[in-house]
């Protein structure tokens, strides 16, 4: 496969933008390159530099972590900017589409959107399972198709058989959305990466690291991948206090793997009091941080939930989702607030 035929030709042949830090790269001297404040910040940390644009030693750490190499590394500003510029790389507008397998994340959608990428619908199985024949059977024009597993809304793991038909049939690139991984107990891909040239693997510290508000975001793939994302990104997209704070947060591995377990059995909790309630009338088997609910009257339990300050996602007009509201597993106390606010 050419890698490099998938992508859009002006992309292809763009000349990236030099920053001051690309261009000498020692940390040592007297810098007089970037226009920066020399003297220092308002604040007392040290933030009047601009970071490392290349982040190497974020990506040497992740790449030990993970067990991958820094070639096969993307770092973005959250994996919504690993979204977008896969879009921007790849699609051109008003030739190419992306396809997405609804329910699933909305903002696939939105990023081609706002690029004027169509999007290519074909649902989910009532199961949420990936229908792999009418996928491939309609991914003419297709560039990249958006698999999210374990996936959002639903919250199930979709089954690898299906997802290594389409990577082996399909021609463009296969994006698998990897962000509620560390709560499945099935694997990532991530050990196969190499196996398949038009993989890209995304996962994110915003769940299972719990560091959300850092915007921290990473793709992996074939470093010619890589490094057409790295040629359109921002020179400087992920801020110096993001990668300060990365770094020292890798080192609490033990941490994220205590915080998973509690989630977990918290999820559990959740689940057995949720299937005691008369307006429930199903809950779908969950592999995230989140379980997917199916009420009698969804919009009401919605409304007197938020009358109580409690705030869940109503996924009712989203396809085979009628009637359900999403709900995030939150701390104990706040699981039994939840709970009795239901069974009052
Ligand atoms: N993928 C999925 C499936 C998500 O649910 C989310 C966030 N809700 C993201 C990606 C975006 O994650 P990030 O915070 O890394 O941008």
């Amino acid at each position: 496969m050419d890698i490099l035929k998938l992508v859009r030709k002006n992309v292809r042949e763009l000349e990236p933008y030099s920053c001051a830090r690309d261009e000498y790269t020692g940390n040592k001297g007297i810098f007089l390159d970037a226009n920066e404040n020399s003297l220092g910040s308002v604040l007392k940390i040290d933030l009047n530099r601009y970071p490392d644009p290349r982040q190497l030693e974020l990506k040497a750490r992740i790449a030990a972590m993970k067990g991958s190499d820094i070639s096969r590394i993307f770092i973005g500003n959250g994996s919504d900017e690993v979204i977008d510029l896969l879009i921007r790389a790849f699609c051109e507008p008003g030739q190419d589409r992306i396809m997405i397998m609804p329910p699933t994340y909305g903002m696939y959608k939105v990023a081609a959107d706002v690029n004027n990428i169509p999007v290519f619908e074909i649902p989910l199985t009532k199961d949420f399972q990936i229908d792999s024949e009418n996928v491939l059977a309609n991914s003419a024009d297709v560039k990249l198709i958006f698999i999210c597993s374990p996936n959002n809304p639903t919250g199930n793991c979709l089954r690898d058989e299906d997802i290594e038909n389409i990577l082996r049939n399909f021609e463009g690139l296969v994006i698998l959305d990897e962000a509620y991984i560390d709560f499945a107990a099935d694997r990532s891909w991530l050990p196969r990466l190499n196996q398949y040239q038009n993989l890209v693997i995304m996962q994110t510290l915003s769940k299972a690291w719990g560091l959300a508000s850092l915007r921290f975001g990473m793709g992996f793939a074939d470093p010619q991948i890589i490094e057409i994302l790295t040629k359109i990104k921002y020179p400087y997209n992920v801020g110096g206090a993001t990668q300060q704070l990365v770094l020292e947060a890798l080192s609490y591995f033990n941490k994220k793997d205590e915080m998973v377990q509690q989630i977990l059995s918290e999820r559990n909790r959740l689940i057995q009091q949720l299937a005691q309630l008369d307006m429930v009338e199903k809950i779908y088997p969950s592999d995230a941080n989140f379980v997917l609910v199916k009420f009698k009257n969804a919009k009401r339990v919605f409304n007197y939930l938020i009358q109580k300050q409690i705030i869940v996602r109503d996924r009712s007009v989203v396809i085979h989702c009628e009637n359900s509201l999403r709900i995030t597993v939150g701390t104990p106390a706040e699981n039994d607030t939840l709970i009795s606010a239901l069974t009052t």
